[in-house]
């Protein structure tokens, strides 16, 4: 199952931090997540100015569901001035804030995906502390620090469905890599629940499968 063509264009043509093999495994996975829990919805937690978004909107669209896009655009600890992975024109001049929620807004609509992309503008612990609706696919890529990526592994997992999938990004096992978080506060403790199975990796992206409830 590949992405069709003209949205590839769109999600290639987005500012953000998704490989291109990396982001037709995770449109792969997301629709192959939907046999396994069909009709349920997928979520985003980092959606950044929406390059992963679209392969992911593009897959529920294929599955015939949406996707939910978690971001409150204010950028991650590595994307604030001074750190490796800023960019000055994701400022916001009036409060010296990152807001990349206008150029989220702007890839969502050029890709056409705002029928199946409904944007969560929030923090992610305080919407997954109140979020009830259970999800087919999970892809987790928002904060990497410990404490973040924790919370989004712990608040967030219960919710996909038995059958449903799990995609994390930025996991590197050999620390010469990349941070740890995502890999010791994320992937680590999923496998080690029992609830969930590998089931593929690329890049940095790894796909795991929930296989049981407890
Ligand atoms: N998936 C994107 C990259 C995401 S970068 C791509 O394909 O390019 C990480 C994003 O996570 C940033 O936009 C940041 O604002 C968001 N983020 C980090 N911590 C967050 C939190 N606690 N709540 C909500 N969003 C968060
Ligand atoms: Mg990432």
């Amino acid at each position: 199952m590949t992405i069709p063509e003209a949205l590839r264009a769109h999600a290639l043509a987005a500012k953000g931090f998704m490989p291109p093999d990396e982001g037709d495994a995770l449109y792969e996975a997301a629709v192959a997540a939907s046999c396994g829990a069909p009709g349920l919805a997928m979520l985003e937690v980092g959606s950044y100015c929406g390059r992963s978004t679209v392969w992911l909107g593009a897959a529920a669209r294929a599955a015939g569901t949406v996707l939910f896009a978690v971001d409150h655009h204010r950028g991650s600890e590595e994307n604030q001035p001074g750190w490796e992975w800023h960019d000055p024109s994701d400022v916001d001049p009036r409060i010296g804030k990152m807001d990349t929620l206008p150029m989220f807004r702007a890839t969502v609509h050029d890709a056409g995906l705002e029928d199946v992309v409904v944007a969560v503008v929030g923090q992610s612990p305080t919407v997954a502390r109140v979020w009830s609706t259970p999800l087919s696919f999970l892809f987790i890529d928002g904060g990497h620090g410990v404490e973040p990526a924790r919370l989004d592994y712990e608040l967030w997992t219960p919710h996909i469905a038995v059958g449903g999938t799990l995609a994390i990004h930025d996991v590197f096992p050999n620390p010469a890599d990349g941070g740890r978080p995502p890999y010791e506060q994320i992937f680590l403790p999923a496998i080690a629940s029992g609830r969930f199975v590998e089931t593929s990796a690329t890049g940095s992206l790894r796909v795991l499968r929930r296989v049981a409830e407890h």
